[in-house]
């Protein structure tokens, strides 16, 4: 993929074309791994937008949460049961 490529990144909320603004370069063993990140022209779109990744990534979070509870139920039980059987 070229650099400085034009691609559109439209505003989820909005529709308008992404801005960059910031790139950073990272380098990874022999490449370098180029991260840009757009904010929408409209910085109080962009809170909206920001507001609302992160409600998503907390509800991520959260259903992690309570997956690796459930997991861990199970495990209590399983060990419970195995604890039951050897005595
Ligand atoms: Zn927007």
């Amino acid at each position: 993929m070229p650099m400085n490529q034009t691609y559109s990144n439209p505003c989820i909320r909005c529709g308008r074309e992404r801005i960059v603004s910031k790139t950073s370069k990272e380098r990874v063993g022999n490449s370098v791994i180029v991260t840009t990140l757009t904010v929408c022209p409209d910085p109080a779109c962009q809170k909206e937008v920001e507001r609302e990744n992160r409600r998503m990534r907390d509800k991520k979070l959260a259903m992690k949460r309570k997956s690796e509870e459930r997991a861990e139920q199970r495990k209590a039980t399983r060990d419970a049961v195995r604890a039951a059987k050897n005595a």
